[in-house]
């Protein structure tokens, strides 16, 4: 079988090289974590057909790299077009690969993954610019030059969105590009396929290989033949795969994981503070940027305690396609056992669960009951490593000393939330946080032009505006005597 029907939609099971699509001899299964349904054998790539995909991209380079970038843009923002036709069933196949809400699909990722392109497109027109400038008299001239085939690997959690983030600069700035998607969540990436080619994107310039990380994953970022290597993804993979890139020098950037604080001054808004805390449970807990370790001063903890439990429990959780749903389904069994495993040593440990705490009885399956755990253990593994599931933590602190000690003693730097009633109070702690990304009094708010990446363990470069074309692209500098002029 090379295609399926997921919630009325074909999707062709197989990958798409040099502008075909290609099968191979064995396949992995593919379910839904809503209710386990058989979703399909999807195709398994290894080294075969990785070759044959970096070699599609490597023909596809001098056609796409060639065209005007009015023109390439133009085709990336016909590529926009079409997500935003095939909304609905790009929402809907999402839904059911990875078990997030359908709602947020509609409204917010799927918006945003047609924005992913356009934003590019429109940075390559109209931004892409650096003023030339003077050295006794040379002028120095900026350009960012196509670079070769972008190998591209992603995640699971947020699967069509985190992969075009990537996949729409490295095509603006005139790379080609070799997809290896998680095989968690496969399907969406073989409809962008499709889409491309409707979209009259070369055959070659984009290429998707469907496979497992250790086999598929590991064979892409060991090729000679890539020029640079995107990883979104954890610690571990991000350490391998820098040790195979290290054997071609094959430049890296890495959007890794979270422990992010979120910090409750003793003057904040409280019900602001609840209301924010309460959106770190988002798509499930399943997001590298969730501020899971609430740090709460000590004066205001009771009443920030009320409040947090009261919207909490007002969430309801359930089938993610289902409007009224606020909180999915974990990603897969695997995945689900992990988390358990955090909340049950955590409880061993001696720390308190004051909510939730273990599988959800009524629904059964991989949904997870929101959790709080409560006074957990300084420096245990629960407060320090991230678990990537509904899974919250509290702790109290009564001096600012002692919550920049807490917010900054993980080995990530990805994020922090801060809730201040008092911006100079704020300022001085937003200050002194570790992180690529600080959001006081609201959370999530993204633009696309500002820079975004982690510090410490949680990544290697920023993305967005410029950035992510320093990346994907050659800078290069010229630098133009004013003299030996034949004019
Ligand atoms: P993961 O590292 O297990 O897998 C990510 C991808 O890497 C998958 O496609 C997988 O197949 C592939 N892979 C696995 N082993 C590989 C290998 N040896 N060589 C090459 N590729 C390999 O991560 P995950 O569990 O899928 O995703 C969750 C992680 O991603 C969390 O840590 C989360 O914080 C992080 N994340 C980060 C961001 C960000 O922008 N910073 C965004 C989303 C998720």
């Amino acid at each position: 079988m090379t295609s399926v029907d997921v919630a009325g939609t074909a999707v062709d099971t197989r990958h798409y090289i040099g502008g075909l699509r290609v099968a191979s001899a064995s396949t992995f299964t593919n379910t839904s974590p809503i209710d386990g349904t058989f979703l399909g054998e999807i195709a398994r790539g290894g080294a075969v057909e990785v070759d044959l995909a970096v070699e599609a991209a490597r023909n596809a380079f001098p056609v796409w790299s060639g065209m005007p970038p009015t023109e390439r843009a133009a085709i990336l923002n016909r590529i926009a077009d079409l997500v935003e036709e095939s909304v609905d069933s790009l929402a809907a196949v999402e839904t059911m690969d990875n078990g997030a809400l359908l709602r947020s699909h509609l409204r917010g990722v799927m918006p945003r993954v047609a924005h992913n392109f356009r934003f590019f497109a429109d940075w390559l027109v109209n931004h892409l610019d650096h003023p030339d400038f003077e050295t006794r008299g040379h002028v120095n001239h900026v350009s960012w030059d196509p670079s070769g085939v972008a190998g591209i690997i992603t995640p699971w959690n947020a699967p069509l969105m985190l992969a075009t983030w990537r996949i729409a600069p490295a095509l603006a700035a005139g790379d080609t590009v070799v997809l290896k998607p998680a095989e968690w969540t496969p399907l969406t990436a073989s409809l962008l396929a499709d889409i491309t080619k409707r979209a009259g994107l070369p055959d070659g310039a984009f290429n998707v290989v469907q496979g497992i990380g250790r086999e598929a994953g590991a064979a892409l970022v060991a090729h000679p033949g890539l020029s640079r290597i995107s990883f979104t993804g954890s610690v571990p993979t991000a350490k391998s795969i820098a040790r195979a890139a290290a054997e071609n020098l094959t430049p890296c950037s890495f959007e890794l994981g979270g422990k992010s604080p979120f910090l409750v001054l003793a003057d904040a808004d409280l019900e602001l503070a609840a209301e924010l805390a309460i959106e770190q449970y988002d798509n499930a807990g399943q997001v590298c940027l969730s501020g899971t370790r609430i740090l709460v001063h000590e004066s205001i903890e009771a009443e920030f305690t009320e409040a947090f439990r009261r919207k909490a429990a007002a969430m309801r959780q359930g089938d993610p396609r289902d409007p009224a749903t606020d909180i999915g389904p974990q990603v897969h069994e695997a995945h689900f056992a992990r988390v358990k495993g955090f909340v049950d040593r955590a409880r061993a440990e001696g720390a308190t669960i004051a909510m939730g705490g273990g599988p959800n009885t009524e629904l059964g399956g991989l949904y997870f009951s929101p959790t709080l755990v409560y006074d957990p253990t300084p420096g245990s593994e629960i407060v320090t490593q991230e678990v990537f599931g509904p899974v919250l933590t509290m702790q109290t602190f009564s001096t600012d000393e002692e919550v920049l000690a807490l917010a900054n003693g993980t080995e990530f730097g990805l994020a922090a939330v801060v809730v201040s009633g008092d911006r100079q109070h704020a300022e001085a702690i937003t200050s002194r946080l570790v992180a690529g990304t600080i959001w006081v009094n609201c959370f999530f708010v993204r633009d696309l032009r500002a820079p975004f990446g982690g510090s410490k363990k949680s990544g290697v470069g920023r993305e967005g505006g410029t950035w992510s074309f320093d990346f994907y692209a050659d800078v290069k500098n010229t630098v133009v005597a004013p003299n030996g002029w034949k004019e």
